[in-house]
């Protein structure tokens, strides 16, 4: 058997900076400061600022964040908020959670983001908000997003849970709209040892509103304003996240040397499409797709070879059982139907040798070479 190729290696991740870890760890515990306490705050006054945002409001996960984002928004019944018929789940059920309907919007054809033109073409006198999703790590079209949405007054909150320090003409995403999202889901570009997310935005009424319901309606021991959640960030978290903070765009770094690497290597393939960077951006590839019609070959491929791969996501959102309601056809989404059958995510991770990069890199050279289409 072939050396296995890992898809992500968290364990190298830790050995890198194991040292610096342990003693956050410990300091967590000498102090008991297990939920909030001095190492939340001291992370959300770092996070704040490397997103380039004056406030942050962490909480216990990503998808909270967005869920907390859209209460703070004042979401209703009622309702339309527009998103990306190709994402991670949490984008959408939240949506739902928060209390109002979701209208998807096809994907780009070239890029995998949401695409103005769709977003134009659904909005309708009950729509409030926008959900851009900086899928991969690159950003969505932000220049016309937020001209579609200043038009309409609508509300955009930014899903940057794969694309930390991704930026769209120079500026930083989450710094478009009104409020940003984040991950920090052990693989994401900036993870935590657990479940952890934080949203930011420059509004202080917001802020406020969020961190209130994020902590059951209240910032005041005994006072709450309105029923709220308990979604906090634990000590632990904080502590990590604290240490990993100023290493990320060095990581971000090798992300890009390594897709950088993979495009060199595999662009030229009869029948593989590297992925696009569309003008302006700065990919931060949390997730480096390729596409190409014999999908499920290819990825049976690799897997005989070792290599591990993925495919993010195998059901786009409009035609998953858990959206069946909403009666929509293959065709109503043209492009993320056709991207389900044709993406594959291939190991990309900060500290992933050159040698395995070019290993993966023969391996889907051998497979083009030696085997025939069906
Ligand atoms: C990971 C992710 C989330 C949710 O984050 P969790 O921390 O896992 O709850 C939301 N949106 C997108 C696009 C994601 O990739």
């Amino acid at each position: 058997m072939k050396k296995e190729i890992p898809f992500n290696d968290l364990y190298a991740h830790y050995q890198s900076m194991k040292q610096e870890i342990n003693g956050a760890i410990q300091d967590v515990l000498e102090k008991t400061s297990f939920v909030r306490g001095p190492h939340v705050e001291e992370f959300e006054v770092n996070y704040a600022e490397l997103m380039q945002s004056e406030h942050c409001v962490s909480c216990a996960n990503g998808t909270d964040s967005l869920y907390i984002a859209m209460k703070a928004l004042g979401v209703q019944e009622g309702q339309e908020v527009l998103a990306p018929a190709h994402s991670w789940i949490s984008t959408t059920e939240t949506i739902t959670q928060a209390g109002a309907k979701v209208v998807f919007c096809d994907t780009e054809a070239d890029v995998f983001t949401i695409d103005p033109a769709e977003i134009r073409a659904k909005i309708t006198d009950k729509t409030v908000g926008i959900i851009p999703v900086h899928l991969y790590g690159q950003a969505a079209n932000m220049t016309e997003i937020m001209e579609i949405a200043k038009e309409h007054s609508l509300w955009v909150l930014e899903d940057c849970a794969q694309a930390h320090l991704a930026t769209h003409k120079g500026q930083q995403v989450g710094t478009f709209g009104d409020v940003a999202s984040f991950s920090f889901y052990p693989g994401k570009n900036l993870g935590a040892m657990g479940d952890a997310g934080a949203a930011t935005t420059n509004i202080k009424k917001l802020a406020d509103q969020m961190a209130k319901f994020a902590r059951h309606g209240g910032l005041v021991k005994g006072i709450h304003e309105i029923e709220g959640i308990n979604s906090r960030l634990d000590g632990l978290q904080a502590a990590i996240l604290n240490v990993k903070l100023k290493y990320l765009a060095g990581w971000t770094q090798e992300r890009q040397r390594i897709a950088a690497r993979y495009t060199e290597l595999l662009s030229g393939i009869d029948g593989l499409e590297c992925p696009t960077i569309a003008e302006g951006n700065e990919h931060v590839w949390h997730l480096y797709v390729v596409r190409t019609d014999r999908r499920d070959e290819l990825a049976a491929y690799l897997k005989e070879q070792n290599v591990q791969t993925s495919i993010n996501y195998p059901i786009a959102l409009p035609f998953l059982q858990a959206y069946e309601r909403l009666g929509h056809k293959h065709e109503d989404f043209p492009n993320a139907y056709r991207n389900q059958s044709q993406i594959l995510s291939l190991p990309i991770y900060p500290e992933m040798p050159d040698e395995f990069v070019v290993r993966v890199c023969d391996e889907i050279c051998n497979f083009y070479a030696t085997t025939k289409t069906k």
